[in-house]
């Protein structure tokens, strides 16, 4: 089995890690919290000197860190010192201008590169069921593909450098404006003296249906395990969302693609975070929506 880089053992990135434990792999990890460290180290992965150290060392150095700038500059270390075909993986969710330029820091020392951000969170991290959205190489994916197998359970390649990246926050920018779509047409049938069952009988079987009504429904009730039902506890935090719908604006700004809906969720879920409430599920936004303060 290969010796694999970690560097970044967070919420996502500490269990990622252990799921490559678990498939047999020697997973050699950083990161800068002593806490995050001990979690790794309880789980099998021995701790590196630093993540240069590492990357001279390592047949794939895997990054989940928590911007463009984190990455970049961590590429700035390892990229150099990377063994010539070294596979670097970015599981960050960044900027596709960042993820962009990781590709050429690595391609620049004869490295391989994949941007590969997930969604799934933090439970599909710890149960090794996330979705890989991969930009690259077809060499580079297909030697990443039993990795990520063993890290996620749907990987699609999605084209070349930054591709991933442009994937992940398409659908973020989908989810962010339909979670303020379904819960509009909550607080509107509250005030209508419709009930919350009635709309979702209705809507989840009609053409106002969507993952966002469906499977993590913002009002208690129709779908018992949405955050919903235990006080918006997360789930997919409010703040990472607004993370990913600025990250989609800067790419629509960048593009000229026009994105109204995109902008408009993007202020609102930045004035729910003003609000305190960026550690609450991104659902919650309904209290907003009602006026609650
Ligand atoms: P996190 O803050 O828990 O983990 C990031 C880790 O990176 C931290 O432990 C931090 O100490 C470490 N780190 C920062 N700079 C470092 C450096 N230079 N060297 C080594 N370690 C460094 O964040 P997370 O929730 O694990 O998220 C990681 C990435 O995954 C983010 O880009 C996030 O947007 C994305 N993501 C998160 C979720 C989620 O539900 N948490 C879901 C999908 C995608």
């Amino acid at each position: 089995m290969a010796v694999i880089g970690f560097i970044g053992l967070g919420n996502m990135g500490g269990p990622m890690a252990a799921n490559l434990v678990k498939a047999g792999h020697q997973v050699v990890g950083y990161d800068l919290v002593p806490a995050a460290i001990e979690a790794a180290k309880a789980a099998g992965v021995t701790i590196g000197a630093s993540p240069a150290a590492i990357a001279a060392a390592a047949e794939v150095v895997i990054t989940m860190l928590p911007g463009g700038k984190h990455v970049l500059g961590v590429y700035g270390d390892i990229a150099p010192v990377a063994r010539p075909g070294t596979l670097l993986i970015d599981c960050s969710t960044i900027d596709v201008e960042s993820a962009r330029k990781a590709h050429a820091l690595a391609a620049g020392t004869g490295a391989a590169s994949l941007d590969a951000p997930v969604s799934g969170g933090v439970g599909g991290a710890a149960a090794g069921t996330l979705t890989f959205m991969a930009g690259g190489e077809t060499d580079a994916f297909e030697r990443a593909r039993p990795l990520l197998e063993a890290m996620g359970k749907k990987i699609v390649h999605c084209g070349g450098a930054g591709a991933g990246q442009a994937a992940k926050i398409c659908n973020n920018m989908i989810l962010g404006i339909s979670m303020i779509g379904v819960c509009e047409a909550f607080v509107l049938a509250e005030k209508l003296g419709l009930s919350h069952q009635a709309l979702f009988d209705v809507s989840s079987t009609s053409s106002g249906q969507c993952w966002s009504l469906t499977s993590y429904c913002p009002v208690p009730g129709p779908v018992p395990a949405s955050p919903a039902n235990r006080d918006y506890q997360p789930g997919f935090a409010a703040a990472l969302m607004l993370k990913d719908l600025k990250l989609a604006q800067e790419a629509a700004q960048g593009a000229g693609a026009p994105t109204p809906l995109g902008a408009a969720a993007a202020q609102l879920y930045a004035l729910m975070n003003a609000q305190g409430e960026g550690g609450a599920d991104f659902s919650g936004i309904i209290r907003m929506l009602r006026g609650e303060g």
